[in-house]
């Protein structure tokens, strides 16, 4: 179904959503262009698997219209249905078989024939780096390989859309950026994907634009790179020992991470925007105040964080 002739792949206008006393979705409009990812970003409880369940079929909206490749999400939800995919929060796969054997049954559950279920699982497999593991129960695997098994499994009907709803959330580092990957390669194929998350570096890894949600609104949308602009971007931030040292720390600063550092007031921090994000950056800082003299209480790399986004957005943070 890939390749479907829609600019926009979703669109919604305007849905709200109330459970008994909560409003969950309190009237959001959502644009996403076909082939794109859009990446929705919010804390806790802030309307983002309603959402997703409302575009996805699972849940009527109370108002508000949503139309998904082309389909209404609530007249025609049976033709949205066979053109998405879905994975959520906690895997669908059954820990007791195989990943082969899970990916071919719900290749039968999508009613593919026998055959064209089994030739789509190995695929599956193997393009998830799944194929040696294939053979052994999900049981033995780890958090990030249950998670792009349940990716795989979403996949058997090459949807056209997929959403994904946190896909990452509890899984370590190193399961994460392989979860990332598996979603950048479907985006290569021209896949167009929602997904949620709590983190910005997330929706930054991965999406082109962000929507930031809180309390059942969008309060603010953008590429990543206006988003983060708008909270400041990544800093180096030292705290010196020595208050008297925090003009030479400043100069030191200066020349080490190529920025103009600044003294933030009434304490003896200092902040310095830098590109980039290596850690190069800290050694590089951590030599020259080493050269200089000077004693550090701390010294870390900050990037911004949804934290920081909602207090800049709306004043407090999540
Ligand atoms: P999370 O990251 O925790 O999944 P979320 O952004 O996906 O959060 P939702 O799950 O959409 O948020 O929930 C939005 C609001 O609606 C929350 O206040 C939640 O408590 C409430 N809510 C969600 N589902 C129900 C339900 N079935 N009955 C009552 N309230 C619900």
């Amino acid at each position: 179904m890939t390749g479907t002739p829609y600019a926009t792949m979703i669109e919604a206008r305007d849905i709200r959503k109330r459970y008994s006393t909560t409003t969950a979705l309190d009237g959001v409009d959502l644009d996403v262009p076909t082939g794109t990812v859009y990446g929705l970003l919010g804390p806790n409880g802030a309307g983002k698997t309603t959402l997703v369940r409302i575009l996805a079929t699972l849940l009527r909206p109370d108002s508000g219209a949503a139309r998904v490749a082309g389909r209404d999400v609530v007249r025609e939800a049976n033709a949205v249905r066979y053109r998405i995919g879905l994975t959520g929060q906690f895997a669908a796969v059954d820990e007791k078989l195989t990943g082969r054997e899970n990916l071919r049954l719900f290749g039968r559950l999508y009613h593919l024939p026998r055959r064209q279920a089994k030739e789509k699982a190995d695929a599956l497999l193997e393009r998830f780096g799944l194929a040696e593991a294939g053979d052994r129960v999900v049981s033995m695997y780890s958090g990030g390989m249950r998670r792009r098994l349940d990716i795989a499994a979403s996949l058997l009907v090459d949807p056209a859309v997929l959403f994904l709803d946190e896909p990452t959330t509890g899984l370590d580092p190193r399961s994460r950026s392989q979860v990332w990957d598996a979603i950048r390669g479907l985006v290569r194929e021209g896949t167009t994907v929602l997904l949620t998350t709590q983190y910005l570096d997330e929706a930054d890894q991965l999406a082109d634009r962000i929507g930031v949600i809180d309390r059942g609104r969008l309060i603010a949308s953008g590429t990543p790179g206006e988003l983060k602009g708008s909270v400041g971007g990544t800093r180096v931030e030292i705290v010196v020992e020595d208050p008297s040292r925090l003009g030479a720390a400043v100069d030191a600063l200066r020349h080490a991470v190529d920025a103009d550092p600044h003294v933030v007031p009434g304490a003896r921090r200092i902040s310095a925007a830098v590109d980039g994000a290596g850690g190069d950056l800290i050694a590089a800082a951590v030599r020259a105040l080493d050269a200089a003299g000077i004693v550090t209480e701390d010294i870390a790399l900050r990037r911004p964080t949804l934290d920081d986004v909602f207090l800049r957005l709306t004043g407090h943070t999540t």
